[in-house]
């Protein structure tokens, strides 16, 4: 799996919305990519935070923007 890969379920992943196969695969990537590790931590915090703010609004803002920049550390790091 790529680090691409993961970005586009990782907020199904975090919402527990995927299938047992899925996190099992996203779950042994991030076993041996830290930077995606450190990135699903850094997102479950941003939505814990836009949670806290907005109980019943939590903001998708927040997501595009973490996973936005997310994608483009990814695309330096391919290039
Ligand atoms: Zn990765």
């Amino acid at each position: 799996m790529k680090c691409k890969e993961i970005l586009d379920i990782l907020s199904d992943y975090v919402d527990g919305e995927l299938a047992d196969e899925q996190c099992h695969r996203i779950q042994e990537h991030l076993k041996g990519c830290p930077g995606c590790l450190e990135f699903v931590e850094t997102f479950r915090r941003s939505l814990e935070i836009a949670h806290d703010l907005d109980e019943k609004h939590p903001s998708e803002d927040v997501c595009l923007s973490v996973l936005q920049a997310f994608r483009k550390s990814c695309e330096q790091k391919d290039s």
